[in-house]
C-alpha cells in the first residue's frame, strides 16, 4: 500500500538512485538558455566599438624642450611634473624617449585615442593627393639641399667676418692702449716719485 501512495516521506535508499534523463535534460536545456540570454543581454550593453584604423599625427613631437634643465623632482609632485616624459591621453610617465616613442606608437595608446592598429589601405587617388601635397610643399616653404648648402656657406662667411672685425678691434685696443701709455707723465709726480730728473733740464 505504502509503495503506491504519493505522501511517502522520507528517501528509499534501498535501491540505486535512478536518474530520470529527461527532467536533467529539460534543467540542462533551461540553463544553457538562461545563460545564453545572460551573455546576450551583457553584449547589447554596448555595441560593439568600432575603432578607427591608424591615422598618422598631425603634429610634431616634442621630445627637446625640456633638454638640458634642471628640475626638481619630488615623488609627491603630479605626475606630469614627474622626471620623464608625461602621456597626457594615458596618464603616465615614461623614463626616456625611445620608450615614450614606442609609448605613443603603442596599442595601448592608440587604443585610448580610439584606434585600432590597423592601417587603412590607401586608394590610389589617396597615394597621388598625398605626392601632390609633398610637392607643392617643396615648391612653397622647403627648403631643397642647394638652399642649405648656400645656408651652410654664408654663415660660414659671416663668421669669418665676424672673427676678422674682432681681430681688427683688439688691435686697435692695442694700439690706443700704447699711445696712452707712452707719454705724459705728469712731472710733478714724476718728480715726487724721484725719477723725474732723467733728462730734464729743468733742476
Ligand atoms: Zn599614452
Amino acid at each position: 500500500m505504502a509503495e503506491s501512495s504519493n505522501s511517502v516521506v522520507g528517501v528509499d535508499n534501498t535501491f540505486r538512485k535512478k536518474f530520470d534523463r529527461e527532467e536533467y535534460l529539460q534543467r540542462a536545456r533551461e540553463r544553457e538558455e538562461k545563460e545564453s540570454e545572460k551573455k546576450s543581454k551583457s553584449k547589447s550593453k554596448g555595441p560593439p566599438v568600432q575603432r578607427k584604423p591608424l591615422k598618422h599625427r598631425d603634429y610634431q613631437v616634442d621630445l627637446e624642450s625640456r633638454l638640458g634643465k634642471t628640475q626638481v623632482v619630488t615623488p609627491i609632485a603630479p605626475l606630469s611634473q614627474q622626471a620623464g616624459y608625461y602621456c597626457s591621453v594615458c596618464e603616465c610617465v615614461v623614463k626616456d624617449s625611445a620608450n615614450y616613442l614606442d609609448h605613443i606608437n603603442g596599442k595601448k595608446h592608440q587604443r585610448a585615442l580610439g584606434m585600432s592598429m590597423r592601417v587603412e589601405r590607401a586608394s590610389l587617388e589617396q597615394v597621388q593627393q598625398r605626392f601632390e601635397v609633398l610637392k607643392k610643399r617643396k615648391d612653397t616653404g622647403g627648403l631643397t639641399e642647394q638652399d642649405f648648402d648656400e645656408r651652410i656657406l654664408k654663415q660660414q662667411q659671416e663668421e669669418e667676418e665676424r672673427k676678422r672685425q674682432r681681430r681688427e678691434k683688439k688691435k686697435e685696443k692695442k694700439r690706443e692702449k700704447a699711445i696712452e701709455e707712452e707719454p705724459e707723465v705728469d712731472p710733478d709726480i714724476a718728480t715726487m716719485m724721484g725719477f723725474g730728473g732723467f733728462g730734464s733740464s729743468k733742476k
